[in-house]
C-alpha cells in the first residue's frame, strides 16, 4: 500500500513575536510533527547549536548550494542567508511526516507557489509595542540588529494577508492550542 503524503506546515512572522517559543512547546506536545533545520549564513547566538538550532554555515558554501539547487526555498534577511533543505522535505514528506518549517515571508511565498497543498500560518503580535519588547527582552541582538529586525516588521505583516491562518500570540497557552488546533484540522 502506498504510504499517505505527509503535510508541510509553514509558519512565520517578525523577529521576537514568539515563533521559536510556540514551537518548541508545539513539539513537546506533538512528537509526531518534525521541524526544518535551516541552513544559514548568521553566526550562532550564545544557547545555539550547529545541527540543532540551524546548520551554520559561509555564504560561499550557502551560494554554492544555491548553485546546485539544493534548497527548495532561500532568502536573505537583515544581512543574512537563510535556506530549506529541498532533499529532507521530499524525503520526510514522501515518508508520510508532518513537517514544520519556521521561515520568513519570501521563502514562505515561494514555497506556496511550489507546494500549493501547503498550509501557510502567520502568527501576529498583539500590539508592535509588545513586540518590541519581547525582542529587547530576549536580550540575544544588538541594537543595529534590533532597528534592522523592526524595520521589516510592517512589510511581514502586509503579507500575512497571503498566509491561511493568523494566530495572535498573546497569551502564550492560547496561541499554543489555536496553532495545535489549526494544525490537528488538517492532519487528522
Ligand atoms: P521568535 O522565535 O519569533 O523570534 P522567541 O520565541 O525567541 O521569538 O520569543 C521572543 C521573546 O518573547 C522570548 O523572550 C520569549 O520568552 C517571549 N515570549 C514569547 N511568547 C510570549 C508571550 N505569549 N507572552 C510574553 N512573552 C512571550
Ligand atoms: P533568526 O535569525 O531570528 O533565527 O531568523 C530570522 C528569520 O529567518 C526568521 O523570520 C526565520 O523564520 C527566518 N528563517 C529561518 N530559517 C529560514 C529558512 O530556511 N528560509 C527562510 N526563507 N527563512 C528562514
Amino acid at each position: 500500500m502506498e504510504t499517505k503524503k505527509g503535510k508541510l506546515f509553514v509558519i512565520s512572522g517578525s523577529s521576537g513575536v514568539g515563533k521559536g517559543t510556540l514551537l518548541k512547546q508545539l513539539v513537546q506536545k506533538n512528537p509526531e510533527l518534525e521541524v526544518s533545520i535551516s541552513a544559514t549564513t548568521r553566526s550562532p547566538r550564545p544557547a545555539e547549536v550547529d545541527g540543532v538550532n540551524y546548520f551554520f554555515i559561509t555564504k560561499e558554501e550557502f551560494l554554492k548550494e544555491v548553485e546546485n539547487g539544493e534548497f527548495l526555498e532561500w532568502a536573505e534577511f537583515n544581512g543574512n542567508y537563510y535556506g530549506t533543505k529541498q532533499a529532507w522535505v521530499e524525503r520526510n514528506l514522501n515518508k508520510g511526516r508532518n513537517l514544520i518549517l519556521e521561515i520568513e515571508t519570501n521563502g514562505a511565498l515561494q514555497i506556496k507557489k511550489k507546494l500549493p497543498d501547503s498550509v501557510l500560518i502567520f502568527i501576529l503580535p498583539p500590539s508592535l509595542e509588545e513586540l518590541e519588547h519581547r525582542l529587547r527582552g530576549r536580550n540575544t541582538e544588538d541594537e543595529e540588529t534590533i532597528q534592522g529586525r523592526l524595520h521589516e516588521v510592517r512589510r511581514e505583516i502586509e503579507c500575512s494577508k497571503n498566509y491561511d491562518y493568523t494566530v495572535v500570540n498573546d497569551d502564550l497557552d492560547k496561541a499554543l492550542l489555536e496553532l495545535e488546533r489549526i494544525i490537528k484540522s488538517i492532519i487528522r
